[in-house]
């Protein structure tokens, strides 16, 4: 039923899942997906109350839950660098980048490379594995917290 010139969105993909979308899972969905920054449960019910949808804590985590499990989304703690809830982003996206956080400021920097296309292709040549997901967390300081004033 889905014209095919369209491209899939993560509600797509549930739905082929045979996975009833409810309004509160369509919501928080599009909130992942759309984000341009890496979304906790307290940010997801802030934004939720701030667009008048209703939704609760237990309903934010255990839809979460449900789309990791789903190998849809991808759970962070990016090192910690802010307390410890966990943060969710596209399991698509987040194969395609590393994450520097700056232990002192607490920034996170999303660092693209060919390098991982290249160790993702290399992993499957040598082992036959196909990488689903690919996380990787650097610890680093910096040029700012480095007292360089650099052209950031
Ligand atoms: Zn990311
Ligand atoms: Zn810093």
């Amino acid at each position: 039923m889905s014209t095919l010139s369209r491209q899939s969105t993560l509600a797509d993909k549930i739905g082929e899942m045979g996975v009833r979308l409810t309004k509160q899972r369509r919501f928080l969905i599009d909130l992942i997906e759309s984000s341009q920054t890496h979304l906790h449960p307290s940010d997801i019910l802030k934004l939720a109350r701030q667009r008048g949808e209703k939704m609760d804590r237990t309903t934010v985590y255990r839809t979460l839950g449900m789309l990791k499990e789903m190998g849809l989304i991808e759970e962070l703690d990016l090192l910690h660098l802010s307390g410890h809830e966990h943060y969710y982003e596209l399991r698509d996206k987040n194969k395609r980048h590393i994450h520097l956080g700056c232990v002192k400021c607490g920034k996170i920097l999303e660092f693209r490379s060919r390098l991982i296309e290249q160790l993702e292709s290399e992993i499957r040549k040598e082992t036959g594995y196909d990488v689903l997901s690919m996380r990787i967390e650097v610890a680093a300081i910096c040029r700012k917290c480095r007292g360089e004033n650099g052209d950031e």
